[in-house]
Order: structure tokens, then C-alpha cells, then sequence
């Protein structure tokens, strides 16, 4: 018998299979995880088994090597994860090692966590006959005849401080046996009430047509924010597990709060597990484990979760599908939706997508008819979703309010509390101070290439479009009105609990940002002294927008709705949308009515009237309109090749011969008859043209999305592979954002 081994080391060089011999009296599955000899000096290497056959397949006369040894007595890699770890390397162009990484906990390489194992004993036989001087051995034995079964020696020295000679000295004269066996370390999952109700008639027609979409499908499941989602998720689960299937559910990390996986700890017990990032090393092994050996078919996790073991895998669940954060930041770079749909396909399970807000791609493809599109258009028990009033503040500004708040906000804010309410205030500070725009009459300075807003520089007093690089100094009066109250805005959470302090003299306020959330316990203490009621009027940036449900909360007030309508990025409307319904869904979700505020400087901005009726398919109809007239994506794909390094002379030179050489590689790809797919390629120094001391210099590729587009995609790869070794390049398709 012989087994392909690749090694796990991430080296390009290495990154394939090696043959080896198993040797006689070993037994090594597919997915096995081994110990090999490799290379020159035969170094000890940890490797994965990726294929068997009987014969070798090296080239006559050379002998290979034998496998060592098998580190776990199971295969740590499922068959399926190996065929998904091959399709990576092929769609995100990474190693396949960095691949299957991210199917294994970390811990697990280099041999750096074990298994648990407990001691317990049990009276044996001969217990009857026990007789002993020794106060504290009777306490034992008697201890255990009225437990009537084995205990863990731990709780036994629980019970009786200091019994742990006397448990040794029974041993010995053998009135007790003892026994070793394994335990999981389970982080604590957080406690609801479960009351599993009836569902409504919207939930229990999404869950009909979702239980009977055939194998491999994907549905988008659009529902307002209190419609009563995660109910439709919890049947949806209970519908795989009666089919003896298994299941992952995908929140986003800031989401995956004790409350959230409650409530399908409160549905399922023990068959659910739990993979997230505040996991001690520990719990995240036997976690995995759980999941590996079968044990809990359900798993809830953050997005590197969509690669857990989980057998026959019926069902995939995102929640909140619009999130930013199923992308991977670091390589290998990919979208948990991509993976979770070569899953659910290949597995013939289905894929179920559910927001308030769903990413342009997603309501796109669903009208489109490539995906299934569900709706809940009402809250449950007909509770009102929450009213929202814009407050112009341009008007305020001209009669004579230069504050942060609205006189509406405040009046709001007073009789909030007056009842004796909570209330939120919602900032949003990402970028907030970068825009320049005019008070007077809301003016935003835009770059006159690009039709997006231009980012202001402290340091040299101006404005720069971090698409083209223009730039000029910032004007002293609108170009609009000419009137000189343009400016850069500047306020943040600090600024905005200051305020509130003087207004409110005794209401107790709490801040959340990334400032007083430096620690993750943290960010669960302000939520949870908030939601005791420790103080009335919670004030945050985009982290308060979701996670707990505050019953209490029925005023939500946004400071500067239009910040980030004015990002300089083509999702900002979107984003922005979704903020804006995300917050505004904090308000009134018990049985008390909501109401929202949004300030703004654009009150007549289609964007926030959209926000306003909380009116997704007008918004999306809006914004798909804008994204065609512009080929933004999803009618095209985004492209950034980033270059970084000390010389900044030597980078610009090699940025530009890199773009020459790459816009060739993408015309020859696209051949004559698409030639018009390339949009853009723009050589630049990037919009922040140093970092920690390194130069960056960027090449922005914008292609329409073609059937030549993976052709287009490789090229850009097979570059990437040609110019590896120079130490200067970083690619990324679809980046976040274009800094
Ligand atoms: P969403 O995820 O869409 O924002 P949730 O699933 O959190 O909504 O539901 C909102 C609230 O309504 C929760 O408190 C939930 O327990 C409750 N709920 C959901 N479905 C029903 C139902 N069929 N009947 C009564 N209450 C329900
Ligand atoms: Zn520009």
C-alpha cells in the first residue's frame, strides 16, 4: 500500500504530494494526519494523507520512504475537505496547505493540544468487606455508595478536601477500581428560555419552500429585522437533523454572543457546537472534535466555521449574508458563501442566506432566478416596525443650532427617558472626519473623474480622490453656495458622551467603541450593564448595531446618517443602507413601538429616504441602476495588485513595467473579441502611499464580468506565480476597501 503525503510546510516548492510506503502492521486512511521522513536529511515532518493506491508511483528503482506514524487514530481531514481544499487552490490560487490549515485547529499541528482525559472511580467487589480506621477513607466509601455510581477524582476532592492519599490508599487495598476516560471542554453556551412557538403563516410558507428546494440549491430568505428569522433557522435545522443530516449555521463574529447561541443551545443541547475566536485552545480541539467524531451535528461558528467536519452536511445557514466579514482578510482569501456553496453542492445539501438588508449580489442573483427568493415582509405578532424621522440639519444649522444634536433628538431623547426608556446613539466614526462637505447647504466635495467624494489630509491641508489621485487644496468656500462654511467633520463617540453629560446631567450614559473595547470581554460587559440597566443611553459606533436585544430600547438616534454615504468607495450607498436599517432595528424590538432618528446633512438623499420607509427592493432597484450605469460590480470584478516596499523610486518603476507586463497577459487572455473587458487598469501609488515606513504603490484592474472572466482571473494568477519570489506583490479580487 502506498499514500500521497503532502507535508505540512507552506512553501510553493513543496506544496504537492510525496510518495510513501505504509508500512506493515500501520493502518492509514485517506485524511490521515502522519508523521514522514522528508527531504535530504529525512527531517521528521507532519504531513496529511491526500490519496492511497497499491502501487508507487515513482519512477523505477527509487524505494520511497515509510510513513512514521499516525498522530490521531481517525482521519483528521473528511474526503469532501480534501476535494474542498483542491478546489481552493484552484479558485483563490493559494497553497494547498494553507487550505487544509483551515480545516484542522491550529493547535492540532505540532502536537500542541491533547485530549482531556479524567479519572474516575467506582467501588469495586470487594468494597463490602471495606473496614478502616481512616475518618476520611469511611467518607469516601460512603460518599460513593450514596452517589450509587463512579465519580471523577476531582469532584470526589471537591466533596472532601484532601482526599486524594485516601482515594490512592483504596486503590491499593483494591475496594476501588478506577478508570480513565475523555472529557470535552465546553465553553459555556448562555442561557434563554426556549419556547419554541407557533410559527406565523410567512415563516411556516418560507420553511415549506425551503425544506423543498432540491439538493444543492441556495435560497435567499429577505426578512424585515424582527420577522422572525432565526425561528425559520431553528426549523430549518430540526427539518436537516430529521433527514440524519448535519448542519452549520454562520453568524458574524461580533453576533456570536452567548444570547445568539442560547437560543440553539436552548432548541438542540448537546448536539450543537461551537467554534469562535474567544475559545481557549482547549475548548476549540474538543469542540472540533465533537463535531469530527460525530457527536454534535449542529455547528454555530464565525466564518472560518464553514470548513468544520461535519458529516453529510445537509444544511448551510448565513445569517446576516451581507456582512463584510465572511471575506478573509489574509490568504487564503476567500468568501464563506463560495466555500459554502461548493459544499452544500457537492454534498446535495441546501444553502439558506437571510438578511434584513442582502448584498447587492445576493437580491441580484435570487431576481435573477439563480437563487430561490424567500420573504418575510411583516414582524411577528404584527409589531410595528419602528418610525423614523429625518432631522435636517442644515436647517438647524441655519437657525442658529451649531450643536451635534437635532432639537428633535433631544426633545425625543428627553421623553424617552422621561418614561423611563433606553436609548441609543449610533455614530459612526470609520472615516467620519475624512469628508469635506458644506453645512450651509450639504455640498460634498466629489472628484470631478470620479464622481466619488474626496478624502481630506490633515497634514497637507487638502483633498485627494483615493480612486485617480487627483488632488487640490481645500477650498474656503462651497463651490455650490459659496458660502465658507465647507469644512472636514470631526466628532467622535468621546465627543458626543460629553455632550449628552451636559444636556442630561444624571442619566448615567455608557460608550462603546474601539477605544473603551479594547479587550473582547469588554464589549460583553458595557452590552450586558446595559441591557441590567445600569445606565439609559448607550453610545457606540457600528459595534452597538447588532448582538443583543435590548427590550427596553425605543429611541435610536443616528448622529450623521450620511457619513458613510460619502466613503469614497462604490458600496457606500449600500453600506450605508444597511447600517441604517441594522440600527434603526435596535429600536422597539419588544412589544413597545420604536422610533429612530437620523440626522443628516443630505435629507433628500434617495439613499436615506429609502432607509427611512426601510424599503430594501426600492433601494436595491436604485442602486443596481447606478452600479449598471457605472459597471460597478456584480457587472464587473475589482482587482488590486498591491506593491509595497523601502524605495519608493524602484517600486514606482517596477509598479509601472508590472502593469505593462499584466495588461498584456489580460489582453492576450481575453483575446480580440474581448478586449473591451478590461475597464480599467490603473498604475498608481495607493491612496495611502506609505505605511510603517513602507512605500505602496497599487494597480487597479477593473474587469466586466464576462464569460471570459476566468480566463481574465487566470492570467492575473499565472503573474502572480511568475513574480512570487520578487517580494513585493499582494493581490486580492474584490478588496474590502482600496487603501
Ligand atoms: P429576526 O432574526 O428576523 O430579527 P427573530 O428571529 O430574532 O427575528 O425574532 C424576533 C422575536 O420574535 C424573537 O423574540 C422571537 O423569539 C420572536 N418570534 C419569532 N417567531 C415567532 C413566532 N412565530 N411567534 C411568536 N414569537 C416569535
Ligand atoms: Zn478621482
Amino acid at each position: 500500500m502506498y499514500a500521497t503525503v503532502i507535508v505540512d510546510i507552506a512553501n510553493g516548492a513543496v506544496d504537492r504530494g510525496f510518495c510513501y510506503r505504509v508500512p506493515e502492521g500501520l493502518t492509514v486512511a485517506l485524511g490521515q494526519h502522519v508523521l514522514v521522513p522528508f527531504g535530504q536529511g529525512s527531517h521528521v515532518k507532519e504531513g496529511f494523507v491526500i490519496e492511497l493506491s497499491e502501487s508507487s508511483n515513482l519512477p523505477k528503482g527509487v524505494l520511497p520512504k515509510d510513513i512514521l506514524s499516525c498522530l490521531e487514530p481517525y482521519p483528521v481531514l473528511l474526503p469532501e475537505q480534501l476535494s474542498l481544499a483542491n478546489w481552493m487552490k484552484e479558485a483563490y490560487h493559494c497553497l494547498l496547505v494553507d487550505a487544509l490549515r483551515l480545516m484542522i485547529p491550529a493547535q492540532l499541528r505540532g502536537g500542541r493540544i491533547h485530549e482531556k482525559r479524567e479519572r474516575i472511580v467506582a467501588l469495586s467487589e470487594e468494597a463490602p468487606a471495606f473496614s478502616s480506621k481512616s475518618a476520611i477513607q469511611k467518607d469516601v466509601v460512603a460518599l460513593l455508595q450514596k452517589t450509587g455510581q463512579p465519580m471523577a477524582v476531582k469532584d470526589i476532592k471537591a466533596f472532601i478536601p484532601g482526599a486524594a492519599p485516601a482515594v490512592a490508599a483504596l486503590l491499593k487495598k483494591g475496594i476501588l477500581s478506577e478508570d480513565r476516560f475523555t472529557v470535552y471542554r465546553k465553553p459555556s453556551y448562555g442561557k434563554v428560555t426556549d419556547l419554541k412557538p407557533e410559527l406565523t403563516e410567512e415563516q411556516a410558507k418560507v420553511l415549506r419552500d425551503f425544506t423543498q428546494l432540491p439538493g444543492g440549491e441556495t435560497a435567499l430568505l429577505y426578512g424585515v429585522t424582527g420577522s422572525g428569522k432565526t425561528e425559520v433557522y431553528l426549523r430549518c435545522i430540526e427539518a436537516c437533523l430529521n433527514e440524519g443530516k448535519g448542519a452549520i449555521v454562520l453568524v458574524p463574529e461580533i453576533a456570536l454572543t452567548p444570547q445568539t447561541v442560547g437560543r440553539f443551545s436552548a432548541r438542540f443541547g448537546d448536539k450543537i457546537a461551537v467554534l469562535h475566536s474567544r475559545l481557549t485552545a482547549g475548548e476549540r480541539f474538543d469542540e472540533w472534535r465533537r463535531i469530527r467524531l460525530g457527536k454534535a451535528p449542529i455547528v454555530i461558528g464565525a466564518r472560518s466555521a464553514i470548513f468544520a467536519p461535519v458529516e453529510h452536511l445537509g444544511l448551510v445557514i448565513i445569517d446576516e449574508e451581507h456582512e463584510q466579514s465572511y471575506q478573509s482578510e489574509s490568504t487564503p482569501r476567500y468568501h464563506a458563501m463560495d466555500v459554502a456553496r461548493r459544499r452544500i453542492r457537492q454534498q446535495n445539501g441546501r444553502l439558506l442566506l437571510g438578511s434584513a438588508t442582502p448584498s447587492l449580489l445576493s437580491y441580484y442573483r435570487a431576481i435573477n432566478g439563480s437563487y430561490r427568493l424567500l420573504e418575510l415582509q411583516h414582524r411577528v405578532e404584527n409589531r410595528p416596525l419602528p418610525s423614523v424621522l429625518i432631522a435636517d440639519m442644515r436647517e438647524e444649522f441655519l437657525s442658529g443650532n451649531n450643536g451635534i444634536f437635532s432639537s428633535t433628538l433631544l426633545s425625543r431623547l428627553k421623553s424617552t427617558l422621561d418614561n423611563g426608556h433606553q436609548a441609543m446613539l449610533f455614530l459612526n466614526r470609520r472615516g467620519y472626519s475624512t469628508f469635506v462637505s458644506c453645512r450651509a447647504c450639504g455640498y460634498v466635495l466629489c472628484c470631478d473623474n470620479c464622481d466619488i467624494s474626496m478624502t481630506y489630509h490633515k497634514a497637507q491641508n487638502a483633498v485627494r480622490c483615493h480612486y485617480c489621485g487627483a488632488k487640490k487644496p481645500l477650498p474656503r468656500e462651497c463651490p455650490n453656495c459659496h458660502k465658507p462654511f465647507i469644512k472636514q467633520f470631526g466628532v467622535g463617540t468621546e465627543q458626543v458622551e460629553e455632550q449628552i453629560n451636559a444636556c442630561f446631567p444624571e442619566v448615567k450614559t455608557l460608550r462603546m467603541d474601539a477605544d473603551t473595547v479594547t479587550k473582547k470581554e469588554a464589549y460583553e460587559q458595557i452590552l450586558s450593564a446595559f441591557s441590567r440597566g445600569e445606565a439609559q443611553i448607550l453610545i457606540g459606533t457600528q459595534m452597538i448595531a447588532k448582538g443583543h436585544d435590548f427590550p427596553n430600547v425605543t429611541l435610536v438616534g443616528v448622529i450623521a446618517a450620511d457619513t458613510t454615504l460619502n466613503f469614497p468607495d462604490y458600496r457606500s450607498a449600500e453600506r450605508t443602507f444597511q447600517l441604517l436599517t441594522q440600527v434603526s432595528g435596535r429600536a422597539g424590538r419588544d412589544k413597545m413601538p420604536g422610533q429612530v432618528i437620523l440626522q443628516t446633512y443630505l435629507p433628500e438623499h434617495p439613499v436615506l429616504k429609502f432607509a427611512q420607509r426601510q424599503d430594501y427592493p426600492s433601494f436595491f432597484q436604485y442602486e443596481i441602476a447606478q452600479r449598471k450605469k457605472s459597471l460597478y460590480p456584480p457587472f464587473s470584478l475589482f482587482i488590486r495588485l498591491l506593491l509595497t516596499g523601502k524605495d519608493e523610486e524602484e517600486l514606482q518603476l517596477r509598479g509601472k513595467a508590472y502593469a505593462m507586463e499584466l495588461e498584456q497577459a489580460l489582453y492576450a487572455a481575453l483575446t480580440e473579441e474581448g478586449k473591451d473587458d478590461l475597464l480599467l487598469l490603473l498604475a498608481a501609488p495607493a491612496p495611502i502611499a506609505r505605511i510603517q515606513g513602507q512605500s505602496r504603490y497599487q494597480i487597479l484592474v477593473k474587469l466586466l464580468r464576462t464569460k471570459r472572466l476566468p480566463a481574465a482571473l487566470h492570467a492575473v494568477y499565472d503573474f502572480e506565480t511568475a513574480h512570487r519570489d520578487d517580494g513585493y506583490l499582494k493581490i486580492e479580487t474584490n478588496p474590502q476597501d482600496m487603501f
